[in-house]
């Protein structure tokens, strides 16, 4: 293969190329640098490597490339640690963003040392990984939200109480459960329909989202016209609290349900916090919210009730 063939082969490569010499200077610079750099083979040949690129003196590529040259060592840089090292832009004459890079270093020569310097641009992988991430991204919290409501679903909330009570466990912290069930919501399906069912629910989630918004609790649809909400952290009382809250936000609303005793669209409530010596595991801790709920539905609805088992142990251990 004669020169002429080999340096048109260069200029033809869709990657980067610069050699450089003993003495850093540079001996090739293929058409490519000149199309990403904005600067011609005529003007970087002869001249010094770091007095084109001073920023790369101390950068791991100049380090890299004094190691090629001293001791014949290799180099990869990968591109999710040196992102963008060399100055390469897509159009150089509007030098926006920097191309995203991959860069090999290799020492060349037998006798007298050279260094290959390759740039591969890798934008368009960069842009593709970071547009799967999102998409994993939102996949991922579709796949935990209720498709109705918006709020999280009960792979979610079975996924979220797992970590609170290994969390609280771990660290004897307080965390309590609240479930919600709407009144007489078979009744207004059949006074009103399902379809304005479905926005019932919609409308009581977005209000009890709203009132426990600024918490560190999440809220999540348990089951048809059930909810649950997690408060880590948070004991019995202050519980009892945030449950009447989110009961007072469905009333407020001021739903109309002309089959329900007080005209308009309410919840109930069962409350109930873990209690190490109640409580073995989670299943209990979601069996005393329910009897809490079961409690609340006996006394006439529209109402919050604690699991009186929680209520007993916190009245034994002598809390205010
Ligand atoms: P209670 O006060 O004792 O809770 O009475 P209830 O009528 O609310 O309870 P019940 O369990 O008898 O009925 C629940 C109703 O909720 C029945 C079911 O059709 C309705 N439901 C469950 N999921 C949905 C849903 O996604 N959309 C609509 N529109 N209705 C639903
Ligand atoms: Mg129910
Ligand atoms: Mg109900």
């Amino acid at each position: 293969m004669n020169d002429k063939l080999l340096l048109d082969a260069f200029s033809a490569l869709s990657v980067g190329v610069i050699v450089v010499d003993a003495g850093y200077r540079v001996t090739l610079w293929n058409a490519w640098l000149e199309a990403h750099t904005g600067r011609p083979a005529s003007e970087a040949i002869g001249e010094d490597f770091f007095r084109l690129f001073p920023d790369l003196r101390h950068h791991r590529v100049g380090v890299a490339i004094q190691q090629a040259v001293c001791h014949n060592l290799p180099a990869l840089l990968s591109q999710s640690l040196h992102r963008s090292p060399f100055p390469l832009f897509a159009d150089p004459s509007q030098p926006e963003t920097r191309l995203s890079q991959a860069v090999t270093i290799v020492p060349l020569g037998e006798g007298e040392r050279y260094c290959l310097i390759q740039i591969v641009d890798v934008s368009m992988a960069v842009r593709r990984e970071s547009l799967l991430r999102e998409q994993a991204h939102v996949l991922l919290s579709q796949s935990l939200s209720d498709g109705l409501t918006g709020v999280g679903n009960r792979r979610y909330f079975d996924l979220c109480i797992e970590k609170a009570w290994r969390d609280s466990k771990r660290s004897n912290a307080s965390l309590s459960l609240l479930l919600i069930d709407v009144d007489f919501f078979k009744r207004y399906n059949d006074r009103y329909g399902h379809q304005q069912g479905d926005i019932c629910l919609k409308q009581v989630a977005s209000a009890m989202r709203n009132a426990l918004s600024g918490k560190d609790a999440v809220l999540f649809r348990y089951g048809g016209e059930e909810f649950c909400a997690l408060l880590p952290q948070i004991p019995l009382m202050d519980a009892l609290e945030m449950a009447e809250r989110l009961r007072a936000s469905v009333q407020t609303l001021a739903l109309p349900h002309a089959s329900a005793p007080g005209s308009v669209v309410s919840v109930s409530i069962g409350v109930a916090s873990l209690n190490q010596r109640l409580h073995s595991d989670y299943g209990q801790l979601i069996q005393a919210a329910d009897d809490a709920l079961y409690e609340a539905k006996h006394a006439g609805r529209n109402t919050v009730r604690a699991s009186a088992a929680c209520w007993a142990e916190r009245l034994a251990s002598g809390e205010q």
